[in-house]
């Protein structure tokens, strides 16, 4: 990625086909998309690139077999293609886990859930219409190309502690195994930005939207503010997109007709991380029944365990949404019954709470009912705002912004994202890591940044001192802080922390103090050309970050 200052000077005055507002999953796709089908475009995020709910999901790219209750088969079948096409795009970065929905000694199987698990394993299918042997044919030859899950099976007590040896106190008969895909949401949002650059997009964070500027009746542009000079700058646009997720209905141009935008009715979902020594579901996820007939998931991710989610109505603000005691108490709650465990707030590792922007049809749904479908809007001066829709379902969002535009134009320029690969997979072997980067560091490399790993270690060859982690104990090295900062355009500790690295939600209480986080803040002084002070007060303006965030609830609560 450019740097922001040069991000901002081939931006600012400047005139593009095409403008993105918001740097989420939806914006990079859109930026992808337009930028692969020939168009020029700038993207403008607020805050960080992720900030909003792109960074705050399940980190799950799937089809959503709870949707499948909802009889939205549309949405199901719709995200399970996609799945399929991010793990062949992006096979480092997307990555299949086995399900697990476990019976107990004393219950039954749930017929149900086979009945709706065949349904998943019908509709993953890429080839519908075609004989199993045709399927099969077709894998063999072009096995590279073609990726589907194994169909759902039945698995009996002993396979289920295998796969999850926690389970053990509670006597498991059997369980349902099904695979859905993982991901590190904030990694796939930065690598559809460095693939929208490679096509020719220019994007800035800290650059907030603040007017759409119009030309007679149209959207001509936007105005924003850059965040470290408060400075206002106009870039024109033929075309300006509104990609803004949850604050979608904050962005108007002058002239608006109420229907043009769309309402959002946000939903909040808390999720909580775990320690595996104290919560392990072992190389599976589980499904967890949550009351009501809800269910969570515990799900493995970056060697934690991974509790969520909630789903309510949210009033508050969408700015930072905090994970609730409520919530905390009601995802504890469920697994410490699931488990046969007892742990509290104060064994949390991490916490987080997303909004989702779902779109008001002044249905009286909860939340928990109301469709992830995405909608496309657009107002009597042209602009398109995309919002709605799941992480999962990016790229089908984007490909629907742009074939309208391409539409309106009438240009003959198809899309091409459904080919185009994110990042390049790289195996932890493919990596020379110099001495003291252990094999956990490596294999996270490889995972995060595929082939682009080896920017990150090329530093920790170079400076010995970027090769230490930036938490003792965990895998990620400070030359990931450097690498943020040089090509991601990471402007802060809360950059690292929360969303180039994942820290700041994995490792909590071990960031709690300005002095755990001070070695962030020097590697990005060396970047940034900070003075000692300046590094020393980013530091120190890392804790009021974490609590903004809810990341570390016991130490809130201590306060
Ligand atoms: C709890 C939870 C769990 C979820 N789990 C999953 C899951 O497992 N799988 C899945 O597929 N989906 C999941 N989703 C849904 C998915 O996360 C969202 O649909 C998706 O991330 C939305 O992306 P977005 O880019 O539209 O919005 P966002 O990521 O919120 O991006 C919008 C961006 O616009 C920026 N912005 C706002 N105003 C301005 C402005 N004036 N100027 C410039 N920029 C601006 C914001 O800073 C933000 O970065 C989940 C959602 C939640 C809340």
């Amino acid at each position: 990625m450019l740097s922001r200052r040069a991000a901002l000077e081939a931006i600012a005055g400047h005139r593009f086909e095409v403008v993105v507002i918001g740097g989420g999953i939806t914006g990079a796709g859109v930026a992808l998309d337009a930028a692969s089908r020939g168009y020029s475009v700038a993207l403008l995020e607020r805050s960080d690139y992720a900030s909003g709910t792109s960074s705050l999901s399940s980190k799950m790219v799937h089809g959503g077999l709870r949707y499948l209750q909802n009889f939205d088969l549309g949405l199901v079948r719709e995200a399970l293609i996609e799945r399929q096409l991010m793990v062949q795009l992006a096979p480092h970065l997307v990555y299949p886990t086995p399900f697990l929905v476990p019976s107990f000694a004393e219950e039954r199987r749930d017929r149900k859930i086979g009945i709706g698990l065949n349904m998943y394993d019908v509709m993953a299918t890429t080839r519908v219409g075609r004989s199993r042997r045709d399927i099969r044919a077709a894998k063999e030859e072009d096995e590279d190309l073609y990726w589907s899950p194994d169909r759902h099976r039945t698995i009996d007590h002993d396979e289920v502690l295998e796969l999850v040896p926690s389970l053990e106190p509670r006597d498991p008969g059997g369980a349902y195994l099904f695979y859905d895909c993982q991901t590190d949401d904030v990694r796939l949002v930065l690598t559809a930005l460095g693939e929208a650059e490679r096509f020719g997009a220019t994007m800035l964070n800290g650059a907030e939207v603040t007017e759409v500027l119009s030309r007679r009746g149209s959207a001509a542009g936007v105005g924003f503010v850059e965040a470290e000079s408060g400075e206002r700058f106009e870039v024109e646009a033929d075309n300006v997109v509104n990609a803004t997720g949850v604050w979608a209905d904050r962005i108007r141009p002058e002239v608006l007709e109420e229907e043009d935008v769309p309402r959002i009715a946000p939903s909040r979902g808390t999720h909580i991380l775990l320690d595996r020594d104290d919560l392990s579901t072992g190389s599976a996820a589980c499904i967890v029944p949550a009351g009501e007939g809800r269910a969570i998931f515990a799900l493995p991710w970056y060697g934690r365990t991974l509790v969520g989610t909630t789903d309510s109505d949210y009033a508050g603000d969408i700015d930072h949404p905090q994970p609730s005691g409520a919530d905390i108490e009601y995802l504890l709650e469920a697994v410490n019954d699931f488990f046969a465990v007892s742990l509290g707030a104060s064994d949390l590792v991490g916490a987080y709470a997303g909004v989702r922007p779902l779109i008001a049809t002044g249905d009286p749904r909860k939340s928990v009912d109301i469709s992830r479908k995405a909608e496309l809007y657009e107002t009597s001066s042209g602009m398109l705002t995309i919002t709605g829709g799941k992480l999962t379902t990016w790229r089908r969002m984007a490909k629907q912004t742009v074939d309208r535009l391409v539409e309106r134009e009438g240009r003959e320029a198809p899309c091409r994202t459904a080919e185009i690969p994110l990042g390049m997979e790289a195996r932890p072997t493919d990596l020379e890591a110099p001495e003291g980067v252990g094999e956990r560091s490596v294999a996270q490399l490889a995972f995060r940044y595929g082939h682009a790993a080896r920017a990150v270690l090329d530093l920790a060859w170079d400076d010995p001192r970027l090769a230490a982690p930036i938490v003792p104990g965990r895998p990620d090295l400070l030359a990931e802080a450097a690498i943020a900062a040089r090509v991601e355009q990471a402007r802060n500790v809360a950059d690292v922390l929360l969303r180039r690295t994942r820290l700041g939600i994995l490792a909590a209480p071990q960031l709690r103090d300005a002095d755990a986080a001070r070695p962030v803040a020097d590697a990005l002084a060396a970047e940034l050309g900070w003075s000692r002070r300046r590094a020393k007060h980013e530091a120190e303006a890392w804790p009021a970050a974490a609590a903004e965030a809810g990341v570390d609830p016991a130490a809130t609560a201590a306060v």
